[in-house]
Order: structure tokens, then sequence, then C-alpha cells
């Protein structure tokens, strides 16, 4: 492991891409260029909460050093062959042109060469930048924990994301008003160590088609195939068009996992849509624990619930459609973008249609499946059934005796009980067309067990989970993050001994600020 002097600095993004030729720190609208020059603000006090050792062997840098380590992920100090940057985009927010917005309080520090190829080190909260729109540029310890956790706990359920190599208090205090009415208070404020093969977003190619000016549009759109879509050859229209069309394969696939694991990101802006496909930007993210299609943590998205889980793979396809226009200058091609908008719906229905299918232990399609599938969701969202306890209790149904499973999906404690006997009747009718199906299936029960036991996961981070954690923390203790973050190491894993994390979320979360609903304010 290369000491952090030794990092082997790679500054393509840099090199390779026009900055802003202005360098002093004040807001401003940034043209004709994708990023602007900026240093973190040093941080007063910076103590070390936790390292994904796993992220810093990938990435070559010894943590074991924890002064040098602690003034890197802060952005204390700048290492030799270290210049950090802002990078600047614009999107669209709840469906509305934004203009610039940029890294407000994201700041670049380095972008490293390793045998997994290139890697950005980003720090979340280093202090204001020219994208700060005057806000702070800072982020509170609460919000940093649920992005450090919940980071690395996607990555390990097996869904692209970006990643997390360390996780810091800054020393400093910051003032957040957590429920926008008015009752400002200060937090503890920390800085995330955050890291992926590229932060480019649809947003950086937004800006560009936005101000006409196609000339970077184009080189940014270069540098992005040259740097992470290789494979595809060297740029040209045709190239263009395969770069937009694997970009859309590549979050399809993204949507596809999230529902699968009930995940609900909460602010799927297209400034928080990643070009390589990966989940970005842990906001007020939530966990789908009662089944609902309708639901959004996100607060800031009560009124219209744009972002509810079961809109987010239409939202996608929004998103795509923004990133098609921002494209279309390089491609000029209408019908040929819109094939590939219309099949991402067609992918996406049979991918979805496989995979909830999987969900269940079924592998080879059939006619009445669809109906099967939508039956099941369509109780789980009517009796408000756990999804996580549902799936990976499935694995305990009886083919013989079908009906013994309404014990464990606990129907008794469905609320609207004017609608019990009804449900129970839909439970039944579903769980013995289940059996028949099941009965009708080649695959082996051990089989079908181990393929079910590895995607549908027994632990996820519910929003309770990291609240505890953050309480815990909020009082010096950082042993309840330790503990999630290996306990979310082997999401699928039995794991007996922590069964407490296996369960529904407790009464006294049910109300709580931060255990069931969140605020952008982070
Ligand atoms: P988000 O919805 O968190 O992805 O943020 C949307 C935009 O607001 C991005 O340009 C962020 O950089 C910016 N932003 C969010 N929080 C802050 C903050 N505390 N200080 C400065 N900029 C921020
Ligand atoms: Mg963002």
């Amino acid at each position: 492991m290369g000491k952090i002097q030794q990092l082997k600095i790679a500054d393509t993004f840099t090199k390779q891409l026009p900055a802003d030729p202005v360098e002093t720190n004040h807001q401003r609208q940034v043209s004709e260029a994708c990023y602007s020059f900026v240093n973190p603000t040093p941080p007063k006090n910076p103590t070390l909460v936790h390292v994904s050792n796993e992220m810093a062997k990938l990435l070559e840098v010894d943590s074991t050093d924890s002064t040098q380590f602690l003034s890197l992920v802060t952005g204390q100090k700048n290492f030799e062959g270290m210049r950090p940057y802002a990078m600047c985009y614009g999107g669209h927010q709840f469906g509305n042109w934004a203009g610039q917005l940029g890294d407000g309080r994201a700041i670049n520090i380095a972008e490293v060469e390793t045998k997994a190829g290139n890697w950005f080190l980003q720090l979340k909260g280093a202090g204001r930048t020219p994208y700060s729109r005057g806000a702070d540029g800072l982020a509170v310890l609460r919000s940093s924990i649920r992005e450090y956790l919940m980071s690395e706990a996607m990555f390990h359920l097996g869904v692209p994301t970006t990643r997390a190599l360390s996780l810091s208090l800054t020393g400093d205090e910051v003032l957040r008003d957590v429920l926008y009415n008015g009752n400002a208070a200060y937090e503890k404020g920390a800085v995330v160590c955050r890291t992926a093969p590229s932060f480019v977003r649809f947003g950086n190619f937004e800006i560009f088609a936005a101000r006409k000016d196609h000339v970077n549009l184009k080189r940014l759109a270069d540098y992005t195939i040259q740097s992470n879509y290789s494979h595809l050859g060297e740029p040209c229209k045709a190239v263009y068009l395969q770069f937009f069309e694997e970009v859309a394969v590549r979050s399809r696939k993204m949507v596809v996992d999230w529902q699968r694991v009930g995940f609900v990101h909460g602010v799927m802006n297209t400034d928080n849509m990643s070009i390589l496909g990966l989940t970005i930007d842990y906001g007020p993210y939530g966990w789908l624990e009662n089944y609902d299609p309708g639901w959004t943590p996100n607060t800031t998205d009560n009124q219209h619930k744009r972002y509810r889980f079961g809109n987010q793979p239409s939202v996608v396809l929004w998103n795509l459609t923004q990133l098609a226009n921002a494209l279309y200058p390089l491609i000029e091609d209408v019908p040929a973008l819109e094939k590939i908008l219309d099949n991402f719906k067609v992918e996406y229905q049979k991918e979805y249609q496989a995979m909830m299918l999987a969900k269940i232990g079924l592998y080879d399609m059939q006619l009445d499946d669809a109906n099967l599938i939508q039956q099941l969701t369509e109780n789980l969202r009517k009796t408000e059934t756990d999804m996580t306890l549902f799936f990976r209790n499935l694995t305990k149904f009886e083919i013989d005796a079908p009906l013994d499973h309404i014990a464990i999906i606990q129907l008794d404690s469905y609320c609207a009980s004017n609608e019990f006997d009804n449900m129970t009747f839909n439970w039944k009718t579903w769980l013995n067309e289940y059996a028949t199906r099941l009965k009708n299936d080649a695959t082996s029960i051990d089989d079908r067990h181990a393929k079910m036991n590895a995607i549908n996961p027994k632990y996820v981070l519910r929003n309770y989970m990291a609240h505890l954690a953050i309480e815990a923390a909020d009082k010096g203790d950082y042993s309840v993050i330790d503990e999630l973050y290996q306990l979310l190491k082997q999401p699928y894993a039995e794991q007996r001994n922590n069964e407490k994390w296996f369960a529904k979320r407790p009464k006294w979360a049910d109300e709580k600020v931060g255990c069931s609903m969140l605020s952008c304010s982070s």
C-alpha cells in the first residue's frame, strides 16, 4: 500500500477539460468550463470517526498513518500533486430546469490511479465553493453517517453506487433547521470522503446544452467516453449514440436494483443522476418498510410525491430524456434517441418482471406470472406488509401447507380491521396459487432457496437503524456505526447473532423525525 505522499495522482479531468479561469472563491456563474479550482476550508479540529479499510485498500491509500490520512480526508492540507476543484453542472429539480447548480459542498481533492482504474476522491462538506449559492458548503454528522453507511451498504447489496472511504468530524459547528420551522440549532459538522470512477452527472451535460456551448459539450462527452466508456471506440456520432444507450441500460439496471431491495432515493433530480449509472447523493433517502409504492421519505416532496418508490423507474426515464435532449447536438438523430427511450420501457418491464419472479423463487416466466406478481404487490400494499421481512421469509413457505404462511406474514398486525377478512381471503388465494405454481416448477428446493437468499437481503439500513447510530455518535459513541457497517457488509448472510436487526421498525420510531420521514436539511 502506498503512503499518502506516494498516491499516484492522475489528473485527467483537470488536464483534459477546461477550467474556470477565475480562481477566487466567490459565488458566480461559470461558463465554458467544467470546473473551478477551489481549496477545502481547513476544519477546526478534525477527528476520524470511521474508515472503510476495504476502500482504502482498493484506492491504495495508507490509512494506518492516521495523522496523514486524517489530513487527506478532511481537506486539512493538499498533498503533492493535488489541486482540488468543484465541478460545474446544472439540473432539472423536481421537473423544472434549475440552471447552474454545481458542487456547492463537494470538492474533488484528487483523481488517483489504482490497479482498479482511476478513482476520484471527493470531500462532501468541506466548505464553500463558487457553486454554493448562498449556502455554507458544510454537512452535518447526521447526514454524513447516513451517506457513509448507506453507500457502502448499497455496494454490498450489489447495487451500483458511489462509495465512501471515510467519515470524519470537522470540529466545526453547523447551523441547521431540520424541520424548516424556524428552530435552527447547531449540529456537529462532518465530512465524508466519497469515491467513484467518475462524479460526472447528467447535469454536467445539461448545463452546456442549455447554454448552447456545443464545443464544451463535445469535450465532456469525448472525455467521458475515453475515460469510462473506452470500449465504445473513438467518439463520433454513432459512438455518442451508443454512449447514450449504455447510460440508459446502466441507469435501468440501477433502478431495477432499487426496486428489488426497496430503496427510495428521495431526490432524483438530474444533477443526482450519475453518468455511470451509480446511485449518487444520499440525502433524504429511505427504505421501504411497509410495502407502499406511493411512499417517499422526502418531506420536501410530500405534496406531489414525484420521487415515490413506484415512480422511480418513470423518473429515470424522464431524466434520460433530459440527457437525450442535452446530447442531441452531438447526435442529431431524434428517431434513434427515441428508440432507445422507448426500449427502456419495454426492457424495464421485462427486467422488473424477471426480478420480481426471482424474488419469489421462479425463473422461467409463464403466462400468468405477471398476474401473480401483481396480486402479490397488491396484497403487500393493502396489508402494509414489511417488504424485506416478507421476501426473506418466503423460503419458509411450505408448498404442502401454503396457508400456514399467513402466520409468518403476521397479517394479525394489520390495522384496518374492516378489511381484515377480505385481505385474509386475498392472501389465502395468493398463497394457494403460489403453491400450485411452485409445484409446476423444476427448480430444486435447495437451489431455489439459495438463489432467493442471494437476492432478497436479510439486513437493510432502515431509517431507524441509522437514527440509532446517529444518536450514539452525537454522544461520542461510534460503536453503533461500526456495528451497522459490519452488519451491512453481508446483507444476504444469515448472521444469526444479528437477528435483532431482522425485524420491523419498532413502534417508537413510527413518528420520529429521521426514522420515517426526512427533510433535505443536511
Ligand atoms: P442535493 O439536492 O443535495 O443534491 O443538492 C442540490 C444542490 O445544492 C447541489 O448543487 C449542491 O451542491 C447544493 N447544496 C446542497 N447543500 C448545500 C450546502 N450546505 N452548501 C452549499 N451547497 C449545497
Ligand atoms: Mg446533488
